[in-house]
């Protein structure tokens, strides 16, 4: 039935992610090292305000990992994060989001809002960091799931601070109001969904009673994103799998994951529509209807089909096949036991705008 499959290549990786040429705690070796060591196929780095790493050269293939370079843009008051990608340089001094949205894309580059539902009860002295602008367009996606605010959002007590050493066993799953505005945007065009880690390694405390907060290894075992490139990557051409990568990114061609829950590799969504036609989530909206929406998951869970925001239909199982009848945005979340593992990007099913439901 997926046999179209087969000229599909999945690709896994980690998204924003701070160095040294930021805030970060780590050098892009180590990083590098680490993200071999738990077999990601790329990372995208997204260092404050800073290009460092494509500066000096970091940009590349090691050995099998796709090391992409993008920077975190934010305005002078720290708010409206937004993940650029794919631009030569950083937009210094423009401190508006409607203007660094709209740079980004006059520059043939990629954006998405950074942890925009951002809430933080606890520490006082790091406040949130959220999304302000709703009115904006432009930008090509959004950061659904951020494994940064998803933790500290839950860290209300000093007692909860235990958090500190125990940073993925907490991750629950994507603000509630953000899936909401998430689906709302998708009626109006197509909006890009991933996950992103925000790996800082903050080394907290002093002298012997200094410890590592967020060591790098253990980040990258957290949220994930999956990208579907036809044919995959070629490590003998950096530029054209750089492109692939923001091209999957920008349309949305994937889903993302909490390793934490389980490796979700190898999960399938597609849609097969009425003239045979494999569709894969993204921009490619299916127009013909019925449609088929399949699903296959490495390991059992609870398959839910969102439409237009709504849960409609649930499959426990590792295998869901769902009858798509009507014009409308779909998409699937996967939960194990009462935990989020993973989140399909959406599958348009009619033309753009939607009407509003
Ligand atoms: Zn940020
Ligand atoms: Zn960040």
């Amino acid at each position: 039935m997926s046999s179209d499959f087969n000229s599909v290549k999945e690709i896994c990786g980690a998204i924003h992610l701070h160095t040294t040429y930021s805030d970060g705690g780590v050098g892009y070796q180590e990083l590098i090292e680490a993200a071999s060591s738990v077999n990601l196929d790329f990372v995208a780095v997204t260092d404050h305000m800073s290009l460092g790493g494509k500066e000096n050269g970091f940009e590349g293939f090691a050995k099998d990992l796709c090391v992409i370079v993008g920077y975190e843009h934010q305005d002078s008051i720290n708010h409206n994060h937004y993940l650029v990608f794919g631009v030569q340089k950083v937009f210094c001094g423009i401190d508006k989001p409607r203007e660094y949205v709209k740079a980004v894309r006059d520059a043939g580059g990629i954006g998405f809002l950074a942890h925009p539902a951002e809430k933080r009860h606890y520490f006082g002295n790091l406040p949130p960091y959220p999304w302000t602008e709703w009115k904006i367009r432009g930008f090509d996606g959004i950061e659904i799931w951020n494994q940064m605010s998803d933790w500290m959002e839950k860290l209300r007590s000093p007692l909860s601070a235990i958090r500190l050493f125990y940073p993925r066993r907490f991750l629950a799953s994507p603000p509630s109001e953000l899936l909401k505005k998430w689906d709302l945007l998708n009626r109006e065009c197509f909006i890009s969904g991933i996950g992103g880690v925000d790996a800082h390694t903050r080394r907290i405390g002093k002298g012997l009673f200094s410890f590592l907060i967020f060591p790098i290894k253990v980040e990258l075992k957290g949220i994930r994103t999956h990208l579907y490139i036809k044919n995959g990557l070629s490590k003998s051409d950096y530029d054209t799998s750089r492109e692939s990568i923001l091209g999957a990114l920008r349309d949305g061609t994937g889903f993302f994951s909490n390793y934490r829950r389980g490796d979700a590799r190898g999960a399938r969504f597609y849609l097969r529509n009425n003239e045979g036609q494999m569709i894969l989530p993204g921009k490619a909206a299916s127009f013909s209807l019925p449609s088929m929406l399949f699903v296959e998951i490495p390991q059992r869970g609870s398959i839910h089909l969102i439409a237009d925001g709504k849960r409609v239909k649930t499959v426990h199982g590792s295998k869901a096949e769902f009858q798509i009848s009507k014009q409308g945005i779909y998409r699937i979340e996967v939960y194990r036991k009462t935990k989020a593992w993973i989140y399909s990007n959406p599958f348009p099913v009619g033309s753009y705008p939607f009407q509003t439901v």
